[in-house]
C-alpha cells in the first residue's frame, strides 16, 4: 500500500510533496510527480502539503483515479531499466 498522485497534479506540479517526502520518493514525471509505491512509507506528510488535493491513500483513490496507481507503476518499472 501507498499514496498516489492522481490527476490534479497534472500540470500543476507544485512540488511541495517532493520537498516534505522523509524518504525522497516522489520523483518527477513529464506531466506529474510520482511516487514510488516500493520505497513509501505511508506517512501521509505529502498528502498534508499538497495545495491541490492530488493526494490520496491508495486505498481512498476514487474508482476514476484508479488509472495513476498503474501510471506510476508503470513509470517507476520504466526507470529501473
Ligand atoms: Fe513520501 Fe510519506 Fe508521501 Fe509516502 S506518504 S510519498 S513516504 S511523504
Amino acid at each position: 500500500m501507498a499514496f498516489v498522485i492522481a490527476d490534479a497534479c497534472i500540470h500543476e506540479k507544485a512540488a511541495d510533496c517532493a520537498d516534505v517526502c522523509p524518504v525522497d520518493c516522489i520523483v518527477e514525471g513529464d506531466d506529474q510527480y510520482f511516487i514510488n509505491p516500493d520505497l513509501c512509507i505511508d506517512c501521509g506528510a505529502c498528502e498534508a502539503a499538497c495545495p491541490v488535493a492530488a493526494i490520496y491513500y491508495e486505498e481512498d483513490l476514487p474508482e476514476q483515479q484508479m488509472k495513476y496507481r498503474d501510471k506510476a507503476f508503470e513509470f517507476f518499472k520504466k526507470q529501473s531499466f
